[in-house]
């Protein structure tokens, strides 16, 4: 199973992920030609994805999303209610690319199984995925107020997980360019989750079996890379994990293409 975040952040997300010989995208927050750039600068042909999976209608994650259904004849798959919030953000998809999506019903997408699930967050009907290639399985969660015990019973055990670590609270109380209802918004149940309130997640991941986890959705003005990674750092170590040797903990950026994870079956 292959996992690469092309982008991650409040400026564009799209991941890619690939098992067999299925290929799909989960969302497509970019301009669809900086999207296909990344993806052919991967070695991955826009034109043989399989599927674009979306998690809600926050222009992060959809701008790209109807140039690439109708430029490469890709599939997207969305909630009902995202289906509905996101008329007129795409332009027209042709019928026949549109999926619905019902968060606890899983689906086969070619060789990957797919599972939507509820996240809490100011949108129509947002989701994470779990996606399954034979016994591994990568969870994305992202654009989160809180790390729910559901989001938890969800995606508890995944080989990999991409958890928002989106901002350091501090910063952004101090942030003189956002307004308090802004701040309110984003510090709110339904808004996005803290360092801290990550790091918390990592641990009872972690717990829980998963030892490859990747911090995304970092915002550019209230957060830095190394900030993220110190706050989750720390606090594995205070419970005595060793991040490098227990666990493999890796940043997916804003503005630049990330790695490409290549996950095994160890036994
Ligand atoms: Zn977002
Ligand atoms: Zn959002």
């Amino acid at each position: 199973m292959y996992f690469c975040p092309l982008y991650s952040g409040s400026s564009g997300n799209a991941l890619f992920c690939q098992y067999g010989n299925t290929r799909l995208l989960i969302d497509a927050g970019k301009a669809g030609r900086v999207i296909g750039d990344a993806l052919e600068g991967i070695g991955v042909d826009p034109a043989t994805l399989d599927g674009i999976l979306i998690t809600h209608e926050h222009s992060d994650h959809i701008s790209g999303a109807g140039v690439m259904a109708r430029k490469y004849h890709v599939p997207l798959y969305a909630t009902q209610d995202t289906w509905l919030a996101m008329a007129g953000k795409l332009g027209k998809v042709p019928g026949d690319l549109i999926r619905t999506v019902q968060s606890g019903k899983g689906f086969w997408l070619g060789q990957i199984g797919v599972e939507p699930f509820s996240i809490p967050h100011d949108a129509a009907d947002p989701v994470g995925y779990r996606l399954w290639g034979g016994k591994l399985s990568v969870s994305t969660a992202t654009d989160l107020g809180v790390f729910t015990g559901d989001v938890y019973d969800r995606i508890s055990g995944s080989t990999l997980v991409l958890l928002e670590s989106n901002h350091d609270p501090d910063m952004l109380r101090a942030n003189p360019h956002y307004s308090p209802p802004l701040k309110a918004r984003i510090l709110g149940d339904r808004g996005h989750l803290s360092n801290e309130a990550c790091a918390e997640a990592l641990l009872r991941l972690i717990a829980g079996g998963t030892r490859h986890l990747i911090l995304g959705h970092l915002s550019g003005e209230n957060n830095t890379p190394v900030l993220a990674r110190h706050v989750s750092e720390n606090a594995m170590l205070r419970e005595g994990v060793r991040p490098g040797e227990d666990v493999r903990l890796e940043i997916a950026l804003r503005d630049e293409t990330g790695e490409v994870y290549i996950l095994k079956e160890t036994e």
